[in-house]
């Protein structure tokens, strides 16, 4: 396994070179475009690493399966898809279009921006300290890691560029689908894409939802298998943005995106992935992270698809 994972590594991070690092915001065009790391944590706790597993990225949108599990456990399930749709979508992720064009005027899913910043509202926590604070706690405890904090420098960068997600979002309130303080539902957004962590949280965080929702390093049930199952199903139809449906054919696997580089991907069952390389393709998925799950699946036989 490990020598298989050290190829898979090899080979893929050479993919690299195809893409280009994210520079709409600008903090993140300062990574290292050849950083490379890969880690599994299997269901019984035992872990593999391979490449920079230290390398410290942001979550950017894979901190969306985050919130949604959280808002998940707090609001349950029949409140949270009253408010964001389920159905994938074929724009980018942070396309306003559709929500103008279809009604009712409601993010088509919680993957995308204008969809993650309806769910971030639905948290009962008050005011912004408290929303954060739980998606912190909530984080950590999936990825089994008391640590995991706020980049500040991403955190401000974001917020300092954050034209087009305050676009969705006073869009969103003109008609009635966001409600609650705006700048703090934006803030909240801002910091949680800004939570920083390495491959191996990454593939603990893929473990926890791929182990129904039992965190495979701590032992503890983090949210229920209800909430896990919920989590990789949408990771399924709409987590690698409008590549969604490529990837479910290609590689077969419930994943989650994020334009800082990483992948996460959940193995039900079986294990979760973490995998970062910061260079991304046109859809912002990682170009050398898309071809390392490819032959993950192919040569581990991990497709459930
Ligand atoms: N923070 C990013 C944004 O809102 C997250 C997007 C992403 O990772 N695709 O634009």
């Amino acid at each position: 396994m490990k020598e298989t994972l050290a190829l898979i590594a090899q080979a893929s991070s050479i993919q690299a070179s195809k893409g280009s690092v994210a520079t709409y915001i600008p903090e993140l065009a300062k990574a290292d475009p050849e950083a490379f790391g890969l880690a599994v944590t299997e269901c019984d706790g035992t872990q593999y690493l391979s490449g920079n597993c230290e390398f410290r990225f942001t979550l950017q949108s894979i901190s969306k399966v985050v919130t949604l599990a959280l808002a998940l456990e707090e609001r349950g399930k029949d409140n949270v898809f009253s408010a964001v749709g389920n159905s994938p979508t074929a724009d980018p992720f942070n396309s306003i279009m559709r929500l103008e064009m279809d009604a009712p005027h409601r993010p088509h899913n919680p993957l995308i921006n204008s969809g993650a910043i309806v769910v971030v509202s639905l948290l009962p926590e008050e005011g912004r300290e408290g929303k954060i604070e739980a998606i912190l706690d909530m984080a950590r405890d999936l990825m089994a890691n008391g640590d995991i904090k706020v980049n500040d420098r991403v955190y401000r960068s974001e917020k300092n560029t954050s034209d087009r997600n305050r676009s969705l979002a006073y869009f969103l309130r003109s008609v009635g689908s966001l409600k609650g303080d705006i700048e703090d539902i934006l803030d909240v957004y801002f910091r949680q894409c800004s939570m920083e962590v390495n491959a191996k949280d990454l593939s603990i965080l893929g473990a926890t939802f791929a182990c129904d929702g039992l965190n495979p390093i701590t032992g503890k049930q983090v949210i229920s298998p209800q909430t896990a199952r919920i989590v990789r199903a949408i990771m399924t139809t709409c987590g690698m943005y409008d590549g969604s449906g490529e990837f479910a054919v290609n590689v077969g696997i419930p994943a989650k995106s994020g334009v800082g580089g990483g992948i996460m991907a959940s193995v039900p069952g079986r294990m979760g992935i973490g995998v970062v390389s910061p260079p991304l393709d046109q859809r912002g998925n990682s170009v050398a992270g898309l071809a390392a799950l490819a032959a993950i699946s192919e040569q581990l036989h991990c497709r459930v698809l």
